[in-house]
């Protein structure tokens, strides 16, 4: 007896979750000045609050100016158009 196994192969799409029920996009600054007390701002899907935090940080602290911007952007997977995955 033997067990025999059948794939199937399709073409899955990858991309960024814009529908209505996704969560939005969040943005966040972090202060790269090592030591900084007040380091990261708060994640908000508005980017321009994240970046007044940044301009704000930077006048409270004239030496701390480099920063990363981090993005967490909802991603899906999917099948096919009418292809259910098991
Ligand atoms: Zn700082």
């Amino acid at each position: 007896m033997s067990t025999r196994a059948v794939l199937r192969f399709v073409s899955w799409t990858s991309h960024p979750d814009r529908r209505e029920d996704a969560p939005p996009v969040m943005h966040q600054m972090v202060c790269r000045t090592i030591g900084c007390p007040d380091r990261e701002s708060e994640p908000d899907p508005d980017f321009e609050v994240v970046r007044d935090w940044s301009m704000k940080h930077s006048g409270r602290h004239p030496a701390h100016r480099e920063f990363l911007e981090t993005i967490v952007r909802p991603w899906r997977n999917d099948p096919p158009e009418g292809v259910v995955p098991a």
